[in-house]
Order: structure tokens, then sequence, then C-alpha cells
């Protein structure tokens, strides 16, 4: 089946001690009502085809995996492939689980999706699949986010849907989810909220995991195909993690294969500026469910910062906190530098421009490869396209 996997999480939407419901028992029954009406589509052959058919003629799947031959001489080593989500309509990943949600939300008789965005790489997304499907949508971002992000706010007005402007607070994303969730409150029954990643309660992280697993579902099969043999290793940046979740998920039950997720270190994993939730944070409760968080003594989200804005975010999906503890993936963290260097690179050697959250893992794989022998492989995903941060860039190294 296209989008069917594993078996977590249990009942109550926990993986291992992480996930669940932290959320007012009305909206609880909700959350209920979503997570059923998942589990029939899911199964459903018409809603199987709908959902194939547009990943196959609107995204353009499957995405190519491509061996990346001239990054390989340069490192000497493991040979390192990429699976290029870089190639996806709307240039990343997200596309692939905001189709799912609006198409979910079209078969529920829903009316309108809600959704918050920070550099509005959701939005755009989001907009796009809402677009596709015929249905109303409503962002909400920071006034900050909509005076910095002038591309991605532009799209997602050209694309039609409702933009709200939130001035309260920090006017970042943390504003938006609250200002996009008291909307959502208001009307349950006709709207429904889409969340950007692997994360909030029960059943998003399932939900989404499951719209992302065509990735890994794709990347295997091609991978054997060509290889005769399974990546030994796979690579993927974590911020809420979705993008990671999407190719590991089909992985898990292979026990030769290593899994590593990397968490944005942004000036260092010294200093109070980055999102290494994994890396050093500690378990607490964000926005509905229960996972590692990056937060003061109070239990307050402490501020997060990364030099790729897809991912800063003070906690991660459930079920990457319980891969952490039973051991199965290993998190580790790149640095600003680590990752424009990886940026550049990637350039120069191959044509490709990675998203900078994708650098990160492009960086990682860097790392790695030089100390593992020439008949050795590295699977990574390339969760996005770095067009976005082509003027970032450009003016920081004063090129
Ligand atoms: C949003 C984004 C991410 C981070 O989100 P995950 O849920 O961790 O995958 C990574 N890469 C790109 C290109 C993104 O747009």
């Amino acid at each position: 089946m296209l989008i069917e996997s594993s078996q977590m999480p249990d009942q109550q939407g926990y993986f291992g001690e992480y996930g669940g419901q932290l959320i007012p028992p009305s909206l609880i029954e909700i959350m209920n009502e979503i997570d059923q009406a998942y589990e029939e589509v899911k199964k459903s052959e018409s809603f199987q085809n709908e959902l194939a058919d547009l990943y196959a003629n609107f995204v353009g799947r499957p995405s190519p995996i491509y061996f990346a031959k001239n990054l390989t001489e340069k490192m000497g080593g493991a040979r390192i492939f990429l699976k290029r989500e870089d190639l996806n309509h709307t240039g990343a990943h997200k596309i692939n689980h905001c189709i799912g949600e609006a198409l979910l939300a079209k078969h529920m008789g829903k009316t309108k999706v809600i959704a918050e965005t920070g550099a509005g790489q959701h939005g755009v997304a989001l907009a796009t699949a809402c677009a596709l499907v015929g249905i109303d949508c409503e962002i909400h971002m920071g006034e900050v986010d909509i005076a910095k992000e002038h591309p991605n706010v532009t799209k997602m007005k050209i694309l039609g849907c409702k933009l709200v402007a939130v001035s309260s607070g920090t006017r970042t994303l943390k504003d938006a989810v609250d200002s996009a969730f008291e909307e959502y409150l208001k009307d349950p029954i006709n709207s429904i909220y889409a969340i950007g990643s692997v994360v909030g309660p029960h059943p998003f992280p399932k939900i989404v995991r499951d719209f992302q697993s065509i990735v890994g579902k794709e990347a295997r099969a091609q991978f054997l195909s060509s290889e005769n043999k399974l990546p030994d290793v796979l690579i993927a940046c974590v911020g809420g993690g979705s993008n990671a979740m999407g190719l590991f998920t089909e992985f898990l039950n292979d026990d030769n294969v290593k899994m590593i997720g990397v968490e944005p270190a942004g000036k260092g994993l010294h200093t109070d500026q980055h999102a290494a939730t994994l890396s050093l944070g500690k378990k607490g409760a964000i926005h509905g469910f229960e996972c590692y968080t990056l937060q003061d003594d109070e239990g307050n989200p402490l501020p997060v910062y990364s030099i790729a804005s897809g991912l800063d975010y003070p906690g991660v999906g459930p079920q990457h906190c319980h891969l952490k503890d039973i051991q199965r993936v290993e998190y580790v963290a790149i640095d600003d530098q680590e990752c424009l260097d990886a940026f550049m690179l990637l350039s120069r050697l191959e044509g490709i421009i990675p998203a900078l959250e994708s650098a990160h893992a492009i960086a990682q794989a860097m790392k790695l490869a030089k100390d593992m022998p020439s008949d050795s492989t590295i699977l990574v995903n390339l969760s996005g396209r770095g067009d976005k941060d082509a003027d970032f860039v450009s003016e920081l190294l004063g090129l």
C-alpha cells in the first residue's frame, strides 16, 4: 500500500514514552475523529489511487536517486547517493504530506484548512495542495516573518490562500501557532488544522509520517534495483522530523541499515544559539504532545536558532525521541559553518544547490564518508532545493 506503515504509535498515540494528546477533552474527541477518518480513507482504494495519481503527475514522483560521483571522489570513501526530494513540485518533501492532508480534509467534508507557517515553506506547500484539491486555506504568519520572507508571501497570495498577519508577542512562528490554533478552535467541526511536520497531538505525527513514507518506499526499491543491496547508512536532517521519518520508516526493520538524524548546532552546542533538541533537550511537553524539548526550568520553550529556518523548532517528533532512546537512530548536530561549506561544495561539485536544511545532512555525509570503505554506501535525503536560500547565502559570503 502507498501509505501503509508500522504498528506504532499505540492506541493513545504514544511512541514509547513520547507523543500522546495533551489537549482539552473536547479536542481529544475531534482528534480521534480525524484518526478514525484517516484510518478509513487510508484503506480505501479510491483514496490510494487519487493520491498515487497526484504523486506521479502533480508532484513528479518517484523522485530519482542520484549517485554524487564528484562529491564521492572528493571525499574519498563511501559512495554518496542523494534522494532527490528537491526535484518535487514546489521544491521540497513538504508537498508529500500537504497533498495528503488536503485530500483527507476533502474526504472528511471539511471546508477550510488552517495552518501556521514560519519561513513560509509549509504555507506555500499547503496553499499549493489546497488550490489543487479545491479547498479554502488560511495561513497564519508572524509580521516579522512576513517582512522577511517576501517571495513565499507572494506565492501564497497568488495561490489564493488567506494570509493572516499575526501581530502578537514576538510576531514569529510561536505566535503564529497560537493564532492559527485559536482560529481552528472557533470551528473544529468544519475546519481542520494541517500540521507541518511529524509533531503535534496524536494522530498528526502518524498521519504526516505515513504520507511521507513514500520517500523511503521508493528509495528502498530504487536502491535495491540499482545497487542490488541496501544502503549502509541513511542520513536526513531533523527539524520537526518529517523528511527523516519519511526516509527512515521503510528501513526500520533492516537491522544492518544504520540511520543518522542531523540537528542544527547553529553557532555551536556550547552557545545558546542552536536547535539541537534531541542532542541537548530533555523530556517535556509542547504543542499538545510529549517529546524532547529545549526549555527553561519552568517548562517554557527556549528561543532556538539555526541558519536554516526550517530546522529551528524547540520540540521534535515523538517517534524520533523513541528511536533515540532505543538507539535505533543516532542523532548528531552540524553547525552553521559546516552547513554553509556543504551548501557551497554540493553546488560547485554537483550543480545541485541544496536547501540549507538539507545541507546539514550533506555535511554529515561528508564527515562520515571519508572514514568508510569505498564499497560502502550512504543515502542522503536531499529534502529540498536551495533557491529560497541563494540570495541569503550570496550576501553572507559576499559572492
Ligand atoms: C521544512 C523543511 C525541513 C524540516 O522539516 P522536517 O519536518 O524536519 O523534515 C527540512 N528540509 C526542508 C527543505 C524543509 O523545507
